[in-house]
């Protein structure tokens, strides 16, 4: 990118931090990438970072609301309270060779980056640490708090962060994602989800010889399912429900003793979720009933539609322009244009400009566990550009970019925007209290509760069996390099 002229010290002290840092950025990146780690076994991900940040004076609190892989690092003293959070989560099946135009995988059917989470990671440590150091020297007031969020493809952590009380004092919060654009919007921009599972018990007996003995839970699991297809006739148009069965019992000559079905609820509205969960509920206990056996409700996931609030999205999109989109190669550009011609999608190459915020955003059907956070306290997600436009995330062409220069520009581009918004806030305070005044009348009376239910605890097993089978050959591919941010 050519150099911005006319930058204030602050925004040209930052600025050049990150670019003198762009090697460990784009290391650190990497090394997550190669780490590959499903959601809650971000290990190696969330100790790297964690590292990072409290080597450069942050505290660092691991293991927050109960989840091993999350973590809240904080740096400085008194308000404003500034959030900056984000994911580090990888897929399953998704590994992936970078800089290449053609499906391998490093270890072929092993989980891994194909979405770009890896570089969230980098981009957050990085923008947290420019805004530390810029803390230092320029003696502003106020306080960073760094969230890592566990699982975000399963939706799991930040609900149980905000329900925790983790958000309690914080004014405004940014929240940095991989994009194929530079920018980012406001207004409401995704959906409501609740992930439950319903888990029958009953009683088993030889279905040959005693079936009237037995108890059958894949019975309660069957009617469920019918009372669900029952009631999909009266759902608001803006819902959706979808479910698998997960446990159907093991063979037919036994009655199973257990079966589940995992569902997922969705809605426009915080409020619609919930009906759906508080109507699958009773349609479980019917079926329950109906078949002599006893449910047990799970909910792994409950999330609020995200939201973005209009004077931080302003105030991030004024970074932006000042930063200014990556200044692409020939090399990047054609194999961003071969890799568009591969996966069949429109072939643009790399986009050679950052987003206007010209109105408010068109709500997705899509969910971001992110989203509680938006309803707690003033957010904006922003995106900046490290993947190439048109490809589909957790498609392997999609993890092609993200370890490459590609994602390096990017990342770089995205950590001054986000630490440039950061140092404003600091450095003119008059603009968190009208993001907290917008942020109030865009709410429009609408209250918080949290859709997660009070007891519920994170689920710390979930994806452990996959990646204890893969990590051993991951291993070898992890990045030796570490990477050493300077002052
Ligand atoms: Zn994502």
């Amino acid at each position: 990118m050519s150099k911005p002229t006319n930058l204030t010290p602050e925004k040209e002290f930052i600025f050049d931090y990150v670019e003198k840092n762009a090697d460990a950025i784009a290391t650190l990146g990497d090394s997550i990438f190669y780490f590959g780690e499903l959601g809650m076994q971000e290990f190696e991900t969330a100790k790297l970072m964690t590292g990072i940040l409290e080597e450069h004076g942050f505290k660092v609190e691991r293991g927050i609301s109960g989840f091993p892989t999350g973590f809240c690092a904080t740096y400085g003293s008194g308000h404003p309270v500034i959030a900056m959070h984000t994911e580090y989560d990888a897929n399953p099946d998704n590994s992936q060779v970078a800089g290449i135009t053609d499906q391998k995988g490093i270890v072929e059917g092993a989980p891994g980056h194909c979405e770009g989470h890896n570089v969230n990671g980098a981009v957050l440590v990085a923008s947290a640490l420019a805004a530390k150091e810029a803390i230092d020297k320029f003696g502003f007031k106020g306080t960073l708090k760094i969230f890592g969020a566990p699982a975000e493809e399963q939706l799991v952590s930040r609900p149980f962060y905000v329900r925790d009380g983790w958000f309690d004092d914080v004014d405004v919060a940014f929240h940095d994602h991989v994009g194929q654009v530079f920018g980012c919007g406001y207004g409401i921009m995704q959906s409501a989800l609740i992930s439950a599972t319903y888990n029958f018990h009953g009683e088993s007996a030889h279905a040959g010889v005693v079936p009237w003995k037995g108890r059958d839970a894949l019975d309660a699991v069957v009617l469920m399912d019918m009372g669900m297809a029952q009631y999909r006739e009266h759902m608001m148009p803006t819902m959706r429900a979808q479910r698998v069965i997960t446990n159907g019992g093991d063979q037919p000559n036994i009655i199973p003793r257990l079966a589940s079905v995992w569902w997922y609820f969705r809605d426009s509205t915080a409020d619609g979720a919930r009906k759906l969960l508080d109507q699958a509920e009773k349609i479980a206990k019917g079926a329950a009933l109906m078949t002599n056996t006893e449910v047990e409700i799970d909910v792994m996931a409950a999330v609020w539609p995200s939201r973005g609030n209009q004077t931080l999205a302003e105030l991030v999109t004024a970074n932006i322009d000042i930063v200014g989109m990556p200044e692409w190669s020939e090399d990047e550009q054609l194999l961003a244009r071969t890799l568009q011609e591969k996966a069949k999608v429109k072939v643009q190459g790399l986009n050679r400009d950052v987003l206007p915020v010209k109105a408010a955003s068109v709500q997705k059907p899509s969910a971001s566990d992110s989203g509680d956070v938006s309803w707690k306290v003033p957010q904006v997600k922003m995106y900046y550009p490290a993947n190439i436009p048109n490809i589909n995330s957790h498609h392997w062409a999609a993890g092609v970019a993200i370890a490459h220069s590609i994602a390096h520009k990017g990342a770089v581009a995205g950590a001054k925007a986000m630490a440039g918004a950061v140092i404003d806030c600091l450095k003119n305070p008059e603009i968190v209290a009208e993001a907290k005044r917008t942020f109030k009348e865009e709410l429009g009376g609408q209250e918080y509760k949290p859709l997660l239910p009070l007891g519920q605890k994170p689920p710390v097993t979930l994806n452990q069996a996959m990646m204890e089978k893969w990590r051993p050959e991951m291993t070898k591919h992890y990045v030796k390099k570490k990477p050493v941010f300077v002052s």
